[in-house]
């Protein structure tokens, strides 16, 4: 991993790389069961270099935190890893010169479940073109690997409501699953 990130930090390959502070390649224990992807840095992310630092990664904290998985278990990162100007979603063109340091870290990690956070990383690990809402709180499996598209946590704080069906009651029943498939892992680990 830590090749990676010499070649992130120096990284040019894309438009990305000239505007951004910091690149932002991740963070987490490598052997860790599950891993969030999300779209990409926003403006916390670039100034501390840090992924789900900012408001939506301390919505993500409270989600956590409420289904009982502990942040320092799980390995978080983004599609893009230099953040894309006025937090736009990154062109097509970007996540495929950028996409070999998400498949290097996956194969480093090898988690048994990926989160997807929104559209981006659900359509890059799934190749569909299906939107999140209808992606969301379903299974998939993609090289032997458990996938559970979710909301994005930006998305959450733009949908205040927590009403039957609301994104953030769905999101909740989707952490659950998240969870009881994180208790079967930590226990196939155990074994
Ligand atoms: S977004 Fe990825 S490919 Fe583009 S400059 Fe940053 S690290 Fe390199």
């Amino acid at each position: 991993m830590s090749k990676i990130a010499e070649e992130v930090g120096d990284c040019q390959r894309c438009a990305l790389g000239k505007d951004r502070n910091m690149p932002v390649l991740g963070e987490g224990p490598l052997d860790a069961l599950l891993m969030f992807v999300g779209e990409g840095p926003g403006a916390d992310e670039d100034v501390q270099g840090k992924p789900f630092v900012g408001k939506a990664g301390q919505l993500l904290d409270r989600i956590l935190k409420a289904a009982e998985i502990s942040r320092e278990e799980i390995y978080i990162t983004n599609v893009v890893k230099c953040r894309p100007p006025g937090n736009r979603v990154p062109a097509i063109e970007e996540i495929v010169v950028c996409q070999k340091f998400l498949e290097a870290q996956i194969a480093i990690i090898n988690p048994s479940i990926i989160v997807c956070l929104g559209n981006t990383p659900a359509k890059w690990i799934l190749g569909t073109t299906e939107g999140i809402t209808k992606l969301r709180g379903r299974w998939f499996s993609w090289r032997g690997i458990d996938v559970m598209p979710m909301f994005h946590p930006s998305y959450l704080l733009r949908n205040e409501s927590r009403k039957k069906d609301s994104p953030k009651a769905l999101t909740w029943q989707d952490i659950q699953e998240v969870r009881k498939r994180l208790d079967d892992a930590r226990l196939r680990r155990s074994r």
